[in-house]
């Protein structure tokens, strides 16, 4: 089956020295333990199980081995064959990041034509935000008409906060004297990251109220990441109130990735009908158990609301790793389910269907 993969973004194509590589398939930028790389992870084996055979090694072969083979094809014949094997029929891609290990990511329809998909953009609200030029009492509707130009072009708007001032973001947006303000010592400021949480807010109501009448839908980071993070305060119950006050306007909210408050985020897209649950990272990240971790999100959550994705970013492997691991899992999963007696074999193949492609397609109308 070809899937959809709701979020991602774009791949470096250049030869990358072993240490550039291992960079890229762990959340940190801390070193390993002693006598370590991140190979020795659960996505490090991933890695090790799935890739090999793509570039025409036995499934497990030594990192070492593998890296070789990989610079003999070259970057960009490794790219291809990676791309390929992860099967992919779209990839909304997140374009708030530029590069990965120092090196330029792919534009677009580089990405488009190394990947054989379809291709279309998913624009990161604070990404814009912090490069709007304006005075403080100009900030709203200068971010407001910057937002509108790049949803025009766009399937999706995305959110951050969960990295800047946590998801605890209130039901209303901030009255705009307290913008004003906050603007005001935001611009005077060195201007590098957006932290405010008041022009968060500010920004990520605009969002909702820019995205009501396109029909798109924000996705927003929730769960694990990179040390950046206060990982409590990417809980998405936190959003709660938010959720319950965007309700009337419509506009589906994404929750990104999840784990560990998975659980949470099944919650949510299960009691709110425009509330939705990704399952991508969080499949990469768990290796062996990504079956089981798989099976807690769709314990909650309506099969109607969950969405594959890989996050893929920097490396073609993590495409063919978030697509395998995917695949691979929800098949046991199903697996298990229909030997039990729990479901028929149709409603086993509805769910793939639902969960791989067809909740992505009608929610974002590819
Ligand atoms: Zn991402």
């Amino acid at each position: 089956m070809r899937l959809v993969d709701q979020h991602c973004h774009s791949v470096v194509r250049v030869e990358l020295d072993p240490d550039g590589f291992a960079s890229l398939i762990t959340e940190s930028d801390r070193p390993p333990a002693a006598g370590t790389t991140p190979f020795d992870s659960s996505i490090g084996m991933a890695v090790r199980r799935w890739c090999p055979p793509a570039l025409g090694l036995p499934a497990h072969a030594p990192a070492a081995d593998y890296l070789a083979r990989r610079s003999e094809l070259g970057p960009v014949e490794a790219t291809a064959r990676l791309l390929a094997a992860a099967a992919l029929d779209a990839c909304l891609v997140d374009t708030g990041l530029t590069a990965a290990a120092g090196h330029p990511l792919l534009p677009l329809a580089d990405l488009a034509a190394a990947a054989g998909a379809e291709v279309r953009e998913v624009v990161r609200i604070e990404s814009i935000a912090e490069r709007v030029d304006t005075t403080a009492a100009g900030w709203s509707g200068a971010t407001r008409s910057a937002l509108e130009r790049a949803a025009a072009g766009a399937v999706a708007l995305k959110s951050i906060a969960a990295y800047r001032c946590g998801l605890a973001v209130p039901p209303q947006p901030p009255e705009e004297a307290e913008v004003v303000r906050a603007a005001g010592a935001w611009l005077r400021g060195p201007r590098t990251r957006l932290t405010d949480p008041v022009l968060l807010a500010r920004l990520l109501w605009t969002a909702v109220e820019v995205c009501a009448p396109l029909g798109l839908p924000v996705q927003v980071h929730t769960g694990f990441g990179d040390p950046d993070l206060r990982l409590h305060l990417a809980d998405p119950a936190l959003l709660a109130d938010f959720i319950r006050a965007v309700e009337p306007s419509g506009v589906p909210l994404v929750l990104l990735h999840g784990y560990p408050y998975h659980r949470q985020a099944a919650w949510l897209a299960a009691v709110f009908p425009h509330v939705y649950a990704d399952v991508g990272l969080t499949v990469s990240h768990t290796g062996a158990r990504a079956a089981q971790v798989l099976g807690e999100v769709l314990e909650l959550a309506p099969f109607g609301k969950v969405l594959f994705s890989t996050d893929g970013y920097g490396l073609p492997e993590l495409f063919l790793v978030g697509a395998a691991q995917y695949r691979y899992s929800l098949a046991r999963l199903l697996a298990d389910w229909h030997t039990d007696g729990a479901c028929s074999a149709a409603d086993a193949s509805r769910i793939e269907g639902m969960v791989s492609a067809g909740n992505a397609r009608r929610l974002y109308r590819l």
